[in-house]
């Protein structure tokens, strides 16, 4: 096995608000397991004042306050970690399952956490930090990304999902969302599951619950579905637009 585990480092001026949810459950196990490892940094040992200041009012007017770039730069220098440099921000590339598989098959990242306002752009671009966000809203901090963003990683790690093939059949893997999912009881509330599932006819199964990820996908996620149909070519196109 790998000397060093896949690393996740955070720079935040929350750093009580880690391990938090990913001391638990999967991730939880895998961190105890040694299978990964988790550093948070605060960023306020950092800062030169004894009021421990990070943030200042922004150039320009307006509200809030932003993150000092001096601070964010020197935190970043005193923090000797593996990895890509993150900073998660509304304003990002918005976060995908392949991205994520990368981040997973490197040595780590280091995630730099946004608060107030957000962080000075001058230190993004000095260090060419890539800007990650985790979606089309806004939140109150980056922390909360950053256990998102960790959380995917984790469990792409080898070892950390038994059963790797559960990886293999998930949303986003072969570019569609997933299949429904049934279990017991058979009967529910006066619902039955579909036939095919208690058919025992592998064949009919999979392909009964790979017609239900491209109708999902299709009538779910339009953007999903064309980068599929470009992927797979006009024959898959020509089926779902009959039906
Ligand atoms: N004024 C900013 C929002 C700041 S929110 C704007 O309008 O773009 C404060 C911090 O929360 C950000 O610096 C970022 O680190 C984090 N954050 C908020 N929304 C996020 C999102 N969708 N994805 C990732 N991080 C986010």
């Amino acid at each position: 096995m790998n000397a060093t585990p896949w690393t996740a480092t955070v720079l935040t001026i929350f750093p009580e608000m880690f391990p938090g949810p990913l001391a638990h459950s999967l991730a939880g196990k895998a961190m105890s397991d040694g299978l990964w490892r988790l550093s948070a940094v605060d960023i306020r040992d950092f800062a030169n004042d004894k009021h421990r200041t990070v943030d200042d009012s922004p150039f320009g007017g307006g509200p809030g306050m932003v993150m000092r770039p001096d601070v964010i730069d020197r935190a970043i220098a005193g923090t000797d970690a593996p990895g890509p440099i993150i900073c998660l921000s509304p304003r990002g590339r918005r976060l995908d399952q392949i991205r994520v598989g990368e981040l997973a098959s490197g040595p780590g990242v280091r995630l730099v956490c946004g608060r107030f306002e957000g962080i000075d752009q001058r230190v993004i671009e000095a260090h060419g930090i890539e800007e990650v966000s985790l979606g089309d809203f806004v939140l109150s901090g980056g922390e909360p990304a950053a256990i998102t963003l960790i959380d995917a990683c984790v469990r792409l790690l080898p070892g950390v999902i038994g059963d790797a093939a559960t990886l293999d059949e998930e949303s986003f893997q072969r570019g569609l969302l997933e299949y429904p999912h049934y279990t017991r009881p058979q009967e529910w509330q006066g619902h039955s599951v579909p036939d095919v599932l208690l058919s025992g006819h592998h064949e009919n199964i999979r392909r009964w619950r790979m017609e239900e990820a491209e109708r999902a996908t299709r009538e779910r996620r339009p953007d999903l579905w064309e980068r599929y149909l470009a992927r797979e070519g006009r024959d898959k196109r020509q089926v779902g637009e009959r039906s």
